[in-house]
């Protein structure tokens, strides 16, 4: 997928324009964390779960070669081919061979972030496939020449009313009034069921590879992985080589914490795991499957201090919590993985620069670590990548040297208190009849969308001394 995270900002302010959309992001901002809280309350101990799920993940990336060869034996002994890829390109190239090799022409795909990250519908397209996306989400957002807006709901930016105005333009069915969600899902199956007969090849991602059996596990609401995986001749599972986990018992650890991260659900409705091709006892299933593993940078996150990035399960928890995610939409952060998930995913996948507002699109209120399934410590890897634009000299000179004047202060007690002691005495001074400034110098980021409250007059430090002393008395 095109990248365009260096135009956050002017996507934040467009986004956070448009009034309806807003309310509807409000909406889910308010309902996706209690669907959360109240599968994790009914759940147990999730936070155990949680920590042992957090250790299993970290021993897997530090045994990666070893795991990932015991999956590849595994998978092979079951009858699948193992691709490796390094770069997303190279992962195309394969998944466009393999197709040709069978002289495909129609391929269905489930949903599979790994795809948007490389861009493979396209690549298809150009290479001569018909390739339909078959998640409702997907489906949605790929007939309306969008992209993803959420990680685990595609379409979440979308009311009802537009999907309904989108299925009457696009779809060829005559007199209809699609006034239910009802009417509009029975639609899309209508539509896609034909699709999943005739395709050629099917697509699909992965949420674990297990080690000890080479199986792959995907967990979807609606099936329509399983309808590409079994009905096409040819299984294509494309996903990433840090997806690899010893055990089964561990997948499904995984899965019963991803499932009530992601939507709040104690199952989704289908939890498939996938051996390997049909065997001669089968009843179903495709003939040959293929399993394609991209590194795409994760050897590089492994190799550096942001590591612990790959234990991310992608559960979409962190993106349902954040505030700037709430404000300004999946589509402002200009690439595949928004949120706070995304701040750090794609300066580590593309580039620091192409992305440098991503790491600083941030309260800092720490919720995202909060409800990480793999506590992964988001805040802190967003304050490490600011260190390192700073040090990259990525951010601009007077933001540097005004924080290096401001390090150099803050580390020098009797000054900072003596300096902001004046400043706020200052501005209580000239803020006090108003009760605030409506311009400030060095706030203009502040001031044009409201005012900055004037200081009480004292700072805490003396404030703190003067009722200490006052309490001693
Ligand atoms: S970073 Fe954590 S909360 Fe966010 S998607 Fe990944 S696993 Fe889920």
């Amino acid at each position: 997928m095109e990248q365009h995270s260096q135009h956050f900002k002017e996507n934040a302010a467009r986004a956070l324009a448009d009034a309806s959309a807003v309310a509807q992001r409000d909406i889910l901002a308010l309902f996706t964390p209690l669907m959360r809280e109240a599968a994790v309350s009914e759940f147990g101990d999730f936070a155990a779960l949680r920590d042992h799920v957090k250790k299993m993940r970290q021993h897997t990336l530090d045994n990666l070669d070893y795991y990932l060869a015991r999956f590849e034996l595994e998978a092979t002994n079951n009858g699948n081919r193992i691709h490796y890829a390094e770069t997303a390109e190279d992962m195309n190239s394969i998944v466009l061979d393999i197709c040709q090799q069978h002289g495909a022409r129609k391929v269905a795909k489930g949903k599979s972030m790994v795809t948007e990250e490389t861009g493979l519908n396209d690549f298809l397209q150009r290479g001569g496939m018909e390739v339909l996306e078959t998640d409702l989400g997907e489906y949605i957002v790929q007939q309306a020449g969008e992209t993803p807006s959420h990680i685990v709901g595609p379409a979440l930016h979308k009311t009802q009313q537009q999907i309904r105005e989108q299925f009457l333009e696009n779809h060829d069915l005559g007199e209809r009034d699609l006034e239910s969600i009802g009417d509009l899902v029975g639609e899309a199956r209508t539509v896609l069921r034909d699709h999943f007969l005739e395709a050629d090849v099917g697509i699909i991602g992965s949420n674990a590879l297990i080690a000890e059996n080479g199986y792959s596990m995907l967990v979807t609401n609606e099936g329509n992985g399983d309808l590409c995986a079994n009905l096409p001749s040819v299984l294509i599972i494309c996903t990433t080589l840090d997806r690899v986990l010893p055990r089964a018992e561990d997948a499904t650890a995984i899965q019963r914490l991803l499932v009530r991260s992601a939507t709040g659900q104690p199952q989704t409705c289908y939890t498939s795991f996938y051996s390997g091709p049909r065997r001669a006892q089968d009843a179903d299933g495709p003939l040959e499957t293929h399993i394609v593993l991209l590194d795409g940078q994760r050897t590089d996150i492994l190799a550096s201090d942001y590591s612990e990035m790959l234990r991310c399960i992608r559960c979409g928890s962190c993106l349902n919590h954040c505030p700037i995610f709430a404000a300004t939409g999946g589509h402002s952060y200009g690439w595949v993985y928004p949120g706070p998930m995304g701040s750090v995913l794609t300066p580590l996948l593309t580039s620091l620069e192409a992305s440098e507002a991503l790491p600083n699109a941030c309260t800092s209120c720490g919720r995202c670590e909060e409800v990480c399934p793999s506590a992964i410590p988001l805040p802190d890897m967003l304050r490490d990548l600011r260190h390192e634009q700073s040090v990259q000299k990525i951010t601009p000179a007077s933001w540097r040297n005004g924080l290096r004047l401001h390090a150099w202060i803050a580390t020098r007690p009797r000054l900072y208190q003596a300096l902001t002691g004046i400043g706020i005495s200052l501005m209580h001074r000239l803020g006090g009849k108003k009760g605030g400034f409506s311009k400030l110098p060095l706030a203009s980021g502040w001031t044009s969308k409201r005012d900055f409250p004037a200081p009480q007059g004292e700072t805490f430090m003396r404030q703190y001394r003067r009722r200490s002393q006052s309490n001693e008395r």
